[in-house]
């Protein structure tokens, strides 16, 4: 039987929403009547998500499983999940429910009237607190704004893709990696579906905010110069201000003003400097780790058990 959706759920210590996932993935979806699967990305659990995973696996066929040999991180755990899906339309749900499984059928019918890319966007989003919401917002219109691609606002990995784009994906071999651009960069015909993001069904967010933090480094740097723009404006700032304070120092000093004079305004000029000249090469160095983590080439993730077939 040809499997028309693959549902991915990358899974880091979400014991006690895996069976309610499971439940819920499988009465809309076998309302639907449309064969699926379940595709469970362990993304390195230690809480015992892993046996439940495989207990899930043992009982029902559609679910399958993908264990990975450590935690590799919720994007890399998304490219697995395009790696071993088989479906035509192959849809990203996270874990914890907060993304209703309702919603997939809603993805599906646009799906069907011919759109290749169908993201949900978070129209209302309940239960979390005032500073992930206010620093999620302020994330996606940064990202918005300065990066090449325009990735919708709003709009996290929840959505379905058609096979076309997913082969597509599959190609992008990018160590960092952040899917919700990438699914924006190539193209295709995109649409989105507003929904009511719900709270976590149990469990804490797994992503505090040093990760959130390199998620949004890493969409930056995926996709935009700007940082090393930014260097090269604060040179070209800092050069301009030498030039025009040269005159301004000379006259004032012919004229006997001693404004000038002293080690404080060296020691400002230097540090002032300095400063710039070491946030650039930090700058630069996230590029040039970036281009060496590239170069190394290793692969992206490593799976201790593979599903089936
Ligand atoms: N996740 C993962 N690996 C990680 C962190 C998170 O696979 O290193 C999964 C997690 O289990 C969940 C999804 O990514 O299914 C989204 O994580 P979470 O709900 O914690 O993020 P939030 O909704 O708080 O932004
Ligand atoms: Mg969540």
């Amino acid at each position: 039987m040809k499997i028309m959706y693959s549902i991915i759920a990358p899974i880091y210590n979400e014991i006690d929403n895996l069976p309610e996932l499971y439940r819920r993935v499988k009465e809309v979806m076998d309302s639907n009547g449309e064969p699926w699967e379940l595709i469970l990305v362990d993304d390195g659990s230690m809480d015992g998500s892993t046996e439940k995973i495989r207990e899930l696996a043992q009982k029902d066929k559609t679910v399958r499983p993908v264990i990975f040999a450590r935690n590799f991180g919720h994007q890399v755990a998304i490219t697995a999940g395009w790696d071993y899906a088989r479906g035509d339309a192959i849809v990203i749900i996270d874990a914890d429910l907060q993304d209703p499984p309702e919603v997939i059928l809603e993805l599906a019918k646009k799906w069907k009237e011919g759109y290749e890319v169908v993201y949900a966007v978070r129209g209302e989003r309940e239960g979390e607190s005032w500073f992930k919401l206010w620093t999620a917002s302020i994330f996606y219109r940064l990202i918005y704004r300065i990066t090449d691609v325009k990735i919708p606002v709003d709009t996290g990995d929840f959505r379905l893709m058609d096979r076309k784009v997913v082969n597509v994906l599959k190609r992008m071999k990018e160590r960092h990696r952040f899917p919700r651009g990438m699914s924006a960069w190539v193209g295709f015909k995109q649409i989105g579906v507003t929904y009511k993001r719900a709270a976590r069904h149990a469990g804490v967010t797994k992503y505090p905010f040093k990760k959130m933090f390199r998620l949004a480094i890493n969409a930056i740097t995926s996709f935009s110069y700007f940082p090393l723009q930014v260097a090269t404006f604060f040179g070209f700032f800092s050069a301009g201000i030498s030039i025009l304070a040269i005159p301004v120092v000379i006259v004032m000093r012919m004229a006997g003003n001693g404004a000038f004079f002293g080690q404080a305004t060296t020691l400002i000029a230097v540090l002032f400097l300095g400063g710039v000249q070491l946030i650039s090469l930090g700058i630069l160095g996230e590029y040039v780790g970036r281009l060496y983590d590239e170069a190394k080439g290793r692969p992206l993730y490593i799976v201790r058990d593979e599903p089936e077939g």
